[in-house]
């Protein structure tokens, strides 16, 4: 049986400690997009790994609250986003501009 890391660390952890997790992590990528937006030496850097902390922990997140609900959920705000953005079904974008 596959080892599935977030069930690990919610039962080594618990749910309240992985999500609180999240939410550090959450706070370190928004000033690190703080630092790089400033131009901060070495922000480059920073931004990838709480980006990565952020993916880890995400993980964390999907699993504790449900991953077939987060999943559904996403789903319905990707096809939000893609009309948006003029995206069709099969991937073709609608060149009209926008207001026309
Ligand atoms: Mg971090």
């Amino acid at each position: 049986m596959p080892i599935i890391l977030e069930e690990e660390a919610e039962r080594k952890w618990g749910a309240q400690t992985c999500l609180d997790q999240l939410q550090e992590e959450a706070g370190e990528l928004v000033a690190a997009i703080s630092h790089y937006r400033r131009g901060r030496e070495g922000a480059a850097e920073e931004l990838i790994e709480e980006l990565a902390d952020v993916a880890i922990t995400l993980s964390y997140g999907f699993h504790i609250l449900g991953r077939e609900k987060v999943e559904k959920k996403r789903a319905e705000k990707l096809i939000r986003l893609c009309e948006r953005l003029g995206i069709g079904e099969k991937g073709n974008r609608d060149e009209t501009p926008a207001g026309e």
